[in-house]
């Protein structure tokens, strides 16, 4: 009998066989000369009709193989297993797993009671969830405000209808917390986490157990977004901006607009989260292609906090030959008062290291990367100088390596060199640092965390890793303390990513109902009178945002129109730059080529990385659809142009690109 649809199968291939997964039945060819199946995994459910079109969908808008997709879709362990070693790993897995707390969830009368806000978003959830094919609803929710709860409500009565429910969140730091949550509500329900900090074993284990129905929650990372879940009932997107939903490599595709496709796929309800949505979300809630709950209040009563625009320009200047104090007087007053009450602050430095760059006064050498267009930064604590884009390192030379001067200076600022200035600026106070460099090891982050909770930190200086999420309950300050690069920055989503980290941060302070009053978010900057941080001090997020979607509608960029971006790298930059223009003739032969507007190859910002030039070539459209009849025509060319030109190392196609 030939297996379905959806069927896990070995093929062979050459003299070893591989995973598949069987796809359709074609008709036979005469011209087609076949070998018979491998192994068949009858063992297993085959994967659902909804799964297969989930990938053919994604392969197709993100310009990928089939076959490459479906498998970077599947645990890797699977690909390994012939059908003994998996019916071992299932024998393992059919043991009753082992409950957190007792056979039945928390009763509705034991859970805190839902505010007005709560209640409504929790309506509208459940109004999707009797349509045929719901819209996508944005949960816009201040931080606070209580959005875990309606996820946990919503959830709940999916599960007791029978369902599955997928979460997915944008970062594993983010997994514990949040599993925590879901495990101590649900505890008569298996959840299975899906993220790339398991173990593979461990991968393929709880990705069977979805598969196979026994797991009703699967909590992930953006690859979640493609677990076999076949009676799948809900889906969260917790933090829907996060720009970490975007797969950087391989296939690029966004986890959060597939959750979207694949909810409308199966006729399921998507909860998009977030205090500052995205802009394409938002705009799509004003075009009426999502609905949309407001969360206002935070929960408890706590208010946010005063927004205080701290004017650089309007100190006195520092005197000629030293630097600028890292803080203005009236912050560092602020803080040493908070330390002298028994409350926390929080500085924020979205730059990891001591000194983005190291420099020599008598002859202008600076720190380059030999690799890359990049600055090497200097880390104090192990004394080297490292690449953060390609990982170079080398120990600080004791010297200037081209003039042999023994004074060099490190220019700016990072959280390590934060960390030390606020020691010496605030004796006796208790600060930590977190950010990459500090929680590299295992449960170097929780300890961290523990600590900053337990009350054993005054003041906590941290990248946006910080920003993100933890609630901290003693702090009552938060300071930004040089954001103003990204207000100027080429990325025309800088603005938003800031604005987002910001309000994030901001959300931080004041969580504790009793504390909130005198709760303060300060920003030190050159620029108070810019509109981002007006509508930050007025905790606005509608201004800023229809101010940002003006200028991108003005300037022709998403969401009003679509973009591709064609990359190409080489060791020699017109290797790189041949392709491109080749690939640019190659789409003028196209009668699809009219409906898009195909720009000149240019640098992008980072121009050289690990010793290979990048070079990219945008692509515009007002119709994504026209850019998708486009691409499925130029992608098949591409590959004979590629043919032609020798040295260039890699060439991919990034739809909905997040930078340009
Ligand atoms: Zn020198
Ligand atoms: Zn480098």
């Amino acid at each position: 009998m030939v297996p379905g649809p959806g069927t896990l199968v070995r093929v062979p291939l050459g003299r070893s066989t591989r995973l598949g997964v069987v796809w359709d039945r074609p008709a036979a060819r005469a011209e087609v000369a076949l070998r018979p199946l491998g192994e068949v995994f009858s063992m297993l459910p085959p994967l659902t009709p909804a799964w297969l079109r989930l990938v053919e969908f994604a392969a197709g808008y993100y310009q990928r193989g089939l076959g490459e997709l479906a498998l970077a879709a599947l645990p890797p362990e699977l690909r390994r297993l012939d059908g003994l070693q998996l019916a071992r790993r299932l024998a393992r897995l059919d043991r009753p797993p082992a409950r957190a707390g007792g056979d039945a969830d928390a009763r509705l009368e034991e859970l805190p009671e839902l505010g007005d806000e709560q209640a409504a978003a929790l309506e509208a959830v459940a109004v999707l969830a009797g349509m045929a094919s719901p819209p996508a609803l944005l949960l816009h929710g201040v931080t606070g405000s209580g959005k875990t709860e309606v996820y946990l409500r919503a959830a709940a009565r999916a599960l007791a209808s029978g369902r599955q429910v997928l979460v997915l969140v944008p970062e594993i730091n983010l997994t514990p917390q949040l599993e925590a949550r879901f495990a101590a509500r649900f505890p008569a329900h298996r959840l299975a986490s899906q993220h790339s900090a398991l173990t593979p074993a461990q991968r393929l284990a709880n990705w069977l157990a979805a598969h196979r129905g026994q797991a009703d929650l699967v909590l992930g990372t953006r690859m979640a977004v493609f677990a076999s879940l076949p009676r799948l009932g809900l889906v969260v997107v917790d933090e829907e901006h996060d720009a970490s939903f975007k797969q950087q490599d391989g296939a690029r595709y966004s986890a959060r607009d597939l959750a979207v496709y694949r909810g409308r796929l199966e006729g399921v309800p998507v909860l998009l989260g977030s205090a500052t949505p995205s802009l394409e979300t938002w705009h799509n809630v004003a075009e009426g292609r999502y609905r949309a709950a407001a969360m206002t209040a935070r929960v408890g009563g706590g208010a946010m906090p005063r927004v205080r625009l701290l004017d650089m320009a309007a100190l006195p200047r520092a005197p000629a030959g030293t630097q600028p104090p890292a803080l203005a007087p009236a912050l560092r007053a602020a803080i040493e008062q908070r330390i002298a009450r028994g409350e926390q602050s929080l500085l924020l430095l979205n730059r990891r290291g001591y000194a983005p760059v190291l420099h020599c006064g008598a002859c202008g050498w600076k720190s380059g990367c030999p690799h890359c267009s990049a600055w090497r930064v200097f880390h104090k604590a192990d004394r080297t100088l490292r690449c953060h884009h390609c990982g170079f390192a080398e120990r600080v030379p004791r010297a200037c390596p081209e003039c042999g001067n023994l004074d060099l200076g490190a220019v700016g600022r990072g959280t390590e060199k934060l960390e030390e200035q606020m020691a010496a600026l605030l004796p006796g106070a208790r600060i930590a640092r977190i950010d990459a460099d500090t929680t590299r090891g295992a449960g170097a982050l929780a300890e961290r965390l523990a600590a900053v909770h337990a009350g054993d930190v005054d003041v906590l200086v941290g990248t946006q890793i910080v920003a993100k999420g933890h609630d901290f309950r003693r702090v009552t300050l938060v300071a930004a303390v040089n954001p103003d690069g990204a207000l100027f920055s080429s990325d025309f989503r800088a603005p938003e990513r800031l604005f987002a980290l910001l309000m994030q941060a901001a959300g931080r302070a004041g969580r504790d109902a009793a504390q909130a009053a005198g709760s303060e978010m300060w920003v030190q900057t050159w620029h108070p009178q810019h509109a981002l941080y007006r509508a930050l001090v007025a905790h606005d997020y509608a201004a800023f945002a229809a101010a940002q979607l003006g200028e991108r509608r003005a300037a022709g960029l998403p969401p009003f129109t679509h973009l591709a971006l064609l990359r190409a790298e080489a060791r020699d930059a017109a290797v790189a730059d041949g392709f491109l223009r080749d690939a640019a003739e190659a789409a003028a032969a196209l009668p699809e080529g009219d409906a898009v507007t195909i720009y000149p190859p240019v640098p992008p910002p980072l121009a050289r990385v690990a010793g290979l030039e990048r070079l990219q070539m945008l692509v515009e459209s007002r119709s994504r659809s026209a850019l998708q009849r486009f691409l499925a025509a130029w992608v098949p060319a591409l590959h004979g142009v590629r043919r032609t030109r020798r040295g260039l190392a890699r060439w991919a196609v990034d739809v909905d690109p997040l930078a340009i």
